[in-house]
């Protein structure tokens, strides 16, 4: 396990736990999102309940980050170095392949600023793009 990866939790006041290391360090080589099963069955015989709780805990922190894909399980990917607790500053689009069934963040694609009618408050925003991706493309 490198230091990298323990300092991007305690930079955040997030105890580098064993799962918690082991969970980022997943996420960290994965080449799509990916649901709370992948990283279950990434880290068997990791306890599903933990694996939940360290990605919540990774997403009040700014280390993670949850996508609806519509396919209806909740996908998740590392945040940038910009994100912490309690703001995350890459909202970006994100890219559901129908051929492949992966999603990606795009993260320079930044989701345009919606307007909405008075009275009108958003708390969370989610553009997914649909379609296929490169190596589906090929
Ligand atoms: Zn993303
Ligand atoms: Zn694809």
């Amino acid at each position: 396990m490198t230091r990298g990866i323990e300092e991007k939790l305690t930079s955040r006041h997030v105890t580098p736990t064993a799962m918690r290391l082991l969970v980022l360090d997943y996420l960290e080589a994965q080449p799509a999102a990916v649901s709370l099963s992948d990283i279950e069955r990434g880290l068997a015989p990791a306890d599903r309940i933990t694996i939940y709780r360290t990605l919540k805990t990774f997403e009040e922190n700014g280390i993670a980050h949850s996508i609806e894909d519509g396919t209806g399980s909740p996908k998740y990917a590392l945040c940038h170095e910009n994100c912490n607790a309690g703001a995350h500053h890459d909202l970006h689009v994100h890219f559901y392949c129908s051929a492949c069934k992966e999603t990606f963040c795009l993260p320079k694609s930044v989701i345009p600023e919606v307007s909405l009618p008075g009275g009108f408050t958003a708390r969370e925003v989610n553009l997914v793009v649909k379609g296929t991706c490169a190596a589906c493309q090929a």
